[in-house]
């Protein structure tokens, strides 16, 4: 039993003020794979102060410095590569495969490019050409809260802490209880990058209790949240009462387009895509919205493809998906997967129960769900599980209004051959990111979603900037 119970305050390891023990569920087995304790008051109060202090330096640390210790951190993330993606297959039930070259992947690919972005972003520069007097200084926003969620940790976790050192922000993490472990590997390495103490402190704990006393603390200037909108709902007021800064990414439904000229793997990419990391993404391409004339066409393929698609213990090789995150988790996708059922739509591929062989851990069948109207509960809700619904639409623009009516506006998909109709759709749904035939969003493009999808941006350029406070100064000379 791995014990990791303690905090990572000021540049020490401490024990929290009172100790609140909780198992970290290993959702393919369903037993515990570690201890955590949960923080209280006082400890988030210890980690704020170190925070504070320590801000009245690095807050004004040279680009140069935070350079070499980025790359320290980065060299030494290579190093612990396996570890964290044993850390990630434990705490989420990331397949083996997936976790190594994605999830653990991404964290150092973002490392990477913040290292590029910061080496080239410019903090103080006059406003243009026409008044050379006139200054520019971006600032370190100050004490940061970052508060993450467990679907893709070290993603989040990297989107973050990474962007808050580069701009010279001190922080807190809060990774979630749910999957801490490879959020503390991290503590560990930049520990041992050589960071200064009190520049980043781990605090684990649960949101009503860590998360709260964070968010709503006075010396906290800036909180940037990933997680369900419920949270970001309840974090925004804490942060209202005093003006915090606050970023927020948080839930998706989107929709994938599919023109009757898509190309040939469209209909399975797109399956893919939902089901990959069993669903739990905030990006999913969740309802399928296809044209008329290839709809029946469609749903079959889609029958055959889920029918065959693998779940499998995430700690084989191989193409699969492992189980969902819990059990809270496990029996809300099934309550929805049932309420499909009951509000009329076609169930073509999987449904209730788990699949054949693996009666241990939290494993869901991908579903297929056909015939969906867009009001239908599991066309609203995230499900935040391998469940695709699939919509059919006549024209464009019904394709559009379809893609538009939904809360939520992180990433739709187009799929066509049509240059012209790309543009014109792209331009038209309302959503942070749009996906065209498969070719993905770049690491350093800004991710980010409108309406309740969240506020601010991510990653790259856009990602840094969010760190950091822009001040005008008059009569530079
Ligand atoms: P969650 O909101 O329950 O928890 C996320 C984090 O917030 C955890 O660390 C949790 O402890 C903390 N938290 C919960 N309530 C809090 C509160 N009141 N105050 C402060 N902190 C609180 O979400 P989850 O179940 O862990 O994650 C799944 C959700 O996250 C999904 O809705 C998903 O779409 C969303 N998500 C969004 C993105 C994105 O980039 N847009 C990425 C990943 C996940």
């Amino acid at each position: 039993m791995i014990e990791k119970k303690n905090f990572y305050i000021n540049g020490s390891w401490v024990a929290p003020k009172n100790p609140k023990d909780i198992q970290v569920i290993n959702p393919a087995t369903e037993k515990s794979c570690a201890v955590i304790s949960l923080g209280g008051k006082e400890d988030v109060n210890d980690a704020v102060l170190a925070a504070k202090e320590a801000f009245k330096t690095w807050g004004f640390s040279s680009k140069k410095e935070r350079v070499a210790l980025l790359e320290n951190f980065y060299a030494l993330y290579k190093k612990r590569w396996n570890d964290i993606t044993d850390a990630i297959i434990q705490e989420m039930g990331a397949p083996k495969d997936f976790a190594l070259k994605l999830q653990t992947g991404t964290g150092a690919s973002h490392t990477k490019s913040f290292i590029r972005y910061l080496k080239e972003f410019e903090f103080e520069k006059p406003l243009g050409e026409h008044a050379k007097n006139q200054r520019l200084i971006y600032e370190p926003k100050g004490v940061c809260a970052l508060i993450t969620p467990w679907n893709w940790p070290i993603n989040q976790v990297t989107l973050k802490v990474i962007p808050a050192l580069a701009s010279g922000c001190t922080m807190i993490l809060k990774p979630s209880e749910l999957a801490p472990l490879s959020a503390m590997i991290i503590a560990e390495l930049i520990d041992e990058a050589k960071f200064p103490k009190g520049v980043f402190n781990l605090v684990n704990g649960d949101g009503a209790t860590t998360g709260d006393a964070l968010t709503s603390h006075p010396d906290v200037n800036m909180i940037s949240f990933t997680g369900s909108t419920r949270a970001g709902a309840l974090i925004s007021q804490n942060a209202a009462k005093d003006f915090k800064r606050v970023s927020l990414e948080l839930g998706g439904k989107g929709a994938n387009i599919i023109f009757k000229d898509a190309d040939a793997e469209a209909i399975e990419r797109g399956a893919l895509r939902c089901f990959r990391n069993s669903g739990q993404s905030c990006n999913a391409p969740t309802r399928m919205l296809v044209e008329k004339p290839i709809y029946d066409e469609a749903v079959e393929r889609l029958r055959k493809y889920a029918s065959e698609f693998k779940v499998d213990d995430p700690n084989k090789e191989g193409e699969h998906i492992g189980p969902v995150i819990s059990e809270t988790q496990f029996n809300k996708i099934q309550g929805l997967i049932q309420k499909g059922i009951d509000e009329g739509a076609k169930l073509v591929a999987g449904g209730p129960g788990k699949p054949d062989g693996l009666n241990d851990g939290y494993y869901v069948k991908p579903t297929v769900f056909a015939d969906v109207n867009n009001d239908m509960e599991i066309a609203r809700t995230e499900i935040f599980g391998p469940v695709l619904s699939v919509i059919p639409f006549e024209t464009e623009e019904e394709a559009i209004q379809i893609a538009n009516d939904t809360d939520y506006g992180l990433t739709n998909y187009i799929q066509t051959q049509d240059n012209d109709k790309v543009q014109r759709v792209a331009r038209k749904l309302r959503s942070g990111m749009v996906d065209v035939n498969g070719a993905g969003i770049a690491v350093d493009a800004p991710f980010g979603g409108f309406k309740h999808s969240g506020i601010g941006r991510e990653a790259g350029k856009e990602g840094l900037l969010e760190f950091l406070e822009v001040k005008s100064v008059g009569g530079w000379n």
